[in-house]
């Protein structure tokens, strides 16, 4: 019997019957936007669909021109783009797959100055303003979504997701927000709900009764003006009727200031959300959000939270997420860490979307781990990301690969990430390195500081330097005084601090070293109760958008200044879709945010800086150096002396804006080639 059996118990549609319970959700990967993106599309789709998700989604494809992301590419509504979406298509059912496309209109999110909405309202993360639809407008927006749905029928797909939530066009619609309309299609809430509701009727009847349609709907907006539950419950007992098959959660809007997948949010934060739902409908519901292990995908659907999973992030971190759960090896899933890192942060950078723990992720037709040509002997130097990911690629490929490691255990910085709150998933990623050497028969040697003579002489054919970094102490005055620290020496040690403390530099570790420091005083939020009355969510959900109407104050227990010689904005370097949380969690606890600043000296009074050429003393307990990293490469003389193959990658090839993620595909790039 299966591990999971809740997971792997079929749902049946009538017409159709899903495998089991995992929806692979939608992601927009910006292949959709790319001239030959179809072709990589297939092969991302293809290599997810074999013993995978009962059911795929794809990533956003609009209706009509306007109400794509911006680049015009993701769009159906031509006969001539069919071909495209057959890619796809036949590539998943090759593989024994079912794939439903998605159809979004992004309404005011849409990145064009001829966006559109109900109402004339900038949304505040857009920079353009929509104009109104007129009311012929909105019905032949209607038809286009009926168009849009025949078409994908046409192109061989399973079925449909509608999408209406997240605060796209149907969104839009639905609340008071954002639909100031007094016609037919503004006003009460039965005239605002009638744009989604017609869209569903007029798919049906364009598709027939044997194809799957899902509503993504929107059960909590987090949006002041949102819907209450009553209206929630309201519009998916219409959805029903409508002609829907499925309903999806959708959890809060785009712009809604609460976060609903990042590492803040606690691993399936919403479930209570959908299962709330399932009492009110027939229909079978999907959950979603932060749900990134086969355990706790069984838990949800074992105690009645919803019908099906929905995954997104987990299958770009791996394919086989699926089929390793199915075969009991769930310790070699390669988990989703929800760091945004390479997959939201780069849509939103308009780059390809990847993954931080797998490279591969829509980059499947260029980046091929294939067996070696010819087998070599290859030494790496340290065990952090970059030498993990290297070591565990060359072996993959045959290769014979000795790992050597100073430290007692794997990981490099990626250990002392572990501790700041909400990074504690990277311990996924050093299980599943951990579990990929013992199965691959690295020769793993910890507590092993690699000298030239362990590499020279030894039979290698190449030594791969991975030794990463050392943080930079810069030259200033009193800093060997007894107060002064460097990140390492708090987060690798146990160095005791003190309740006033300074940190010198505002970069992504400084910024981390702030929250580790608050954490630790202020009882962060670890659970989900906790964590959704920080952030003001009303469990009740009487209130409009689901948010309390109260949040609890912070008493900050420590004092903490965060400083950097810069006089730009603080987090700059922050992750583009996640920045915002950490400032938001530093501001509650009132940390104090010094730029401009000159440093000029630490002593037993404290930290001597000037501001704007103003001196000012702060009287801290101790001083945490967070100033950059230089590159740790003692040993590459040495190898080039002695004329040996030797390659440097993550930190030790560059410190500059170094980070796991470029680590671990420098690493597997390297992998690849050898
Ligand atoms: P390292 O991780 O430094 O690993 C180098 C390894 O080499 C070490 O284990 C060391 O012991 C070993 N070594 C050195 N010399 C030898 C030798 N002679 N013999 C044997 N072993 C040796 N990045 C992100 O992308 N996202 C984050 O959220 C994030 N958060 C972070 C939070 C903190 C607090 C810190 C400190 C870093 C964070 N980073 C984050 C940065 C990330 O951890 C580093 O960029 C990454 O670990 C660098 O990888 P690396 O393999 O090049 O080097
Ligand atoms: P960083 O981002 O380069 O920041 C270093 C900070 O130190 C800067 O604020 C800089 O600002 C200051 N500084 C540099 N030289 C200095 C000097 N000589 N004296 C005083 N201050 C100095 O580096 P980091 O914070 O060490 O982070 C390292 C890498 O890890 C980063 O590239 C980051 O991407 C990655 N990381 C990522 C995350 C994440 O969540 N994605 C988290 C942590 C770390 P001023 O020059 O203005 O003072
Ligand atoms: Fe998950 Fe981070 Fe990969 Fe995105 S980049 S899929 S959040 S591990």
């Amino acid at each position: 019997m299966s591990n999971y059996p809740h997971l792997f118990e079929p749902l049946d549609l009538g017409f159709t019957k899903l495998s089991n319970r995992v929806l692979m959700g939608s992601m927009h990967t910006g292949l959709e936007d790319q001239p030959d993106g179809f072709e990589r599309l297939a092969a991302f789709y293809a290599e997810r669909a074999r013993d995978g998700a009962g059911l795929m989604v794809t990533g956003g494809i609009a209706p009509r021109a306007e109400g794509d992301f911006g680049s015009g590419l993701s769009v159906l509504n031509r006969t001539d783009q069919l071909p495209n979406h057959r890619l796809i298509s036949e590539a998943v059912h090759a593989e024994g797959g079912k794939i439903a496309m998605q159809i979004l209109h992004t309404g005011r999110y849409a990145n064009n100055p001829g966006c559109v909405a109900p109402s004339p309202i900038k949304a505040p993360i857009n920079r353009f303003e929509p104009r109104q639809l007129t009311g012929g407008e909105v019905a032949e927006l209607i038809e286009d979504f009926a168009n849009c749905a025949g078409l994908a029928r046409e192109a061989g797909y399973d079925g449909v997701e509608i999408m209406g939530s997240e605060g796209y066009l149907i969104t839009e619609f639905i609340t008071r927000r954002t639909n100031r309309r007094d016609d037919e299609w503004g006003g009460s809430y039965d005239n605002r709900i009638r744009f989604p509701l017609e869209i569903i009727r007029r798919v049906r009847a364009r598709v027939g009764p044997d194809f799957i349609i899902m509503f993504r709907l929107s059960m909590l907006d987090l949006v002041a003006d949102g819907s209450n539950w009553s209206e929630v419950v309201a519009l998916a007992r219409q959805v029903e009727t409508a002609g829907a098959n499925l309903i999806n959660a959708g959890i809060g809007w785009h712009e809604a200031r609460i976060p609903t997948i990042a590492q803040a949010t606690p691993r399936a934060a919403w479930t209570w959300v959908s299962a709330r739902l399932r009492g009110e409908v027939n229909l079978p519901v999907v959950t979603s959000n932060r749900i990134n292990t086969p355990e706790l995908a069984e838990q949800i659907l074992a105690r009645g939270d919803a019908d099906m999973v929905s995954l997104a992030r987990p299958f770009l971190a791996d394919a086989r997420f699926v089929a390793k759960a199915r075969a009991g090896r769930s310790d070699e899933i390669n988990s989703c860490i929800a760091c945004n890192q390479a997959c939201l942060d780069f849509i939103f950078s308009d780059r390809i979307c990847s993954c931080l723990v797998n490279p591969r992720a829509c980059h499947e037709t260029e980046l091929r781990y294939e067996p070696a040509k010819k087998i070599q002997n290859i030494a790496v130097v340290g065990a952090g990301p970059a030498g993990l990911s290297l070591a565990s690629i060359a072996a993959e490929r045959g290769h014979s690969v000795t790992l050597f490691e100073a430290a007692r255990r794997i990981g490099g910085q990626l250990l002392m990430a572990r501790r700041i709150p909400g990074k504690e998933e990277f311990d996924e990623t050093l299980r599943y390195f951990s579990r990929r050497l013992e199965s691959l028969a690295v020769d793993l040697r910890l507590a092993h500081r690699a000298t030239l003579a362990d590499l020279i002489g030894q039979g290698f054919d190449q030594v791969i330097l991975a030794s990463g970094v050392s943080p930079r102490r810069p030259d200033l005055e009193g800093m060997d005084h007894p107060k002064v620290m460097t990140y390492a020496d708090l987060l690798a040690g146990d160095a005791r601090i003190g309740r006033r403390v300074a940190i010198m530099g505002a970069g992504g570790i400084g910024f981390d070293v702030a929250e580790f420091l608050i954490h630790q005083e202020t009882g962060e939020p670890q659970s989900i109760d906790q964590f959704l009355s920080y952030w003001g969510v009303d469990r009740s959900m009487e209130n409009a958008g689901g948010l309390a109407r109260e949040t609890p104050i912070d008493q900050p227990a420590r004092q903490i200044y965060l400083l950097q010689r810069k006089a730009s904005r603080f987090g700059a370097s922050l992750g583009k879709t996640t920045g915002w949380i950490t400032r938001a969690r530093l501001d509650r606890a009132g940390v104090t945010l010094i730029g401009g600043v000159t440093y000029e000296r630490m002593d037993d009074r404290g930290l001597h800086i000037l501001v704007e050429g103003e001196p000012r003393i702060l009287e801290v307990d101790n001083l945490v150096v967070c100033a950059g990293q230089e590159p740790l490469r003692d040993l590459l003389a040495g190898l080039r002396k002695a004329a040996i193959e030797v390659h440097t990658i993550g930190g030790a090839d560059d410190a500059q804006e170094l980070d796991a993620r470029r680590a671990i595909e420098q690493g597997a790039r390297l992998a690849a080639s050898l």
